[in-house]
């Protein structure tokens, strides 16, 4: 079935695909596929950009089964990737016991970390190159706030990255749409996302800080501001590098003792 994408989708992640290089001639690309609207709608956009491009690649989903529910139905996002004929597997984890029965105070970061860990080692057994995300514009500039206030790093997730330990890229083809643009997508594609059935859900830092963005951005200048802020070429202006205890001490001792 030919794919057909609204102009305004089509332009925005074809640039970001040009402007990154995030797709290439010969890629054979992972997507990480949890059943939320984010990427169930890169599943569609990455189909009909594989049917509209000039190069050749191949596209695979993966959902990693989180097993926070045991019963957890998977039919709605098999029929899914059946009708986009995008091959699908489904891995299984022991991820949720592990986070529920540890304490820990950013089960995000963890669940994360290991999912990562099953995705790259699964990519390599099966000959993957890159793994796509659904990553939008709103959880970018979302993070770049994370980071600097729970972490105090100036940093955000990359458009495309490369991990030398696993000799794989992580690309994020959905890097310029907003994430109200993702939700209105639903209308062309179908796809409605399957709820999650982690406790954590909603729940999260990311959840507090969207919030905190929505709640003094009524105009979405503070947003477009973020996402300026953690462009490289912005002007920075920032304190020098902390001197070290003996480099101060020494300084002290010349002006006063
Ligand atoms: S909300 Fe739940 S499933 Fe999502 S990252 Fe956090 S722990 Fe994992």
């Amino acid at each position: 079935m030919k794919l057909s994408l609204p102009k305004y989708y089509n332009r925005r992640i074809a640039r970001a695909i040009a402007e990154f290089d995030l797709i290439e001639e010969g890629d054979n690309i992972l997507v990480g596929f949890s059943g939320g609207k984010d990427s169930g709608f890169l599943l569609y956009a990455l189909k009909a950009f594989q049917q509209s491009m000039s190069i050749n690649f191949n596209i695979s989903a993966i959902t990693i089964d989180l097993e926070f529910n045991k019963d957890a139905d998977f039919s709605q996002m098999k029929g899914y990737c059946k009708s986009l004929d995008i091959p699908y597997q489904i891995v299984k984890s022991n991820i949720s016991k592990i986070i529920l029965a540890e304490e820990t105070k950013n089960p995000c970061a963890k669940c994360a970390y290991f999912r990562k860990g099953i995705i790259s080692n699964y990519m390599q057994e099966k000959g993957f190159n890159k793994v796509a995300y659904g990553h939008h514009y709103d959880d970018i500039v979302e993070t770049f706030l994370m980071s600097i206030i729970y972490s105090g790093q100036i940093k955000t997730f990359q458009a495309k990255s490369y991990l030398s330990n696993s000799d794989i890229y992580v690309i994020r083809p959905l890097l310029y749409l907003r994430e109200e643009n993702i939700i209105k997508a639903e209308e062309f594609t179908g796809y409605k996302a399957v709820k999650s059935s982690c406790p954590y859900d909603g729940e999260t830092k990311r959840e507090e800080i969207k919030n905190l963005i929505k709640s003094f951005d009524h105009k979405n200048q503070i947003f477009y501001n973020l996402a300026a802020a953690m462009r490289e070429g912005t002007p920075i202006n920032l304190l020098p590098k902390e001197l070290s205890r003996d480099k101060i001490r020494d300084k002290m001792k010349k002006l006063w003792y």
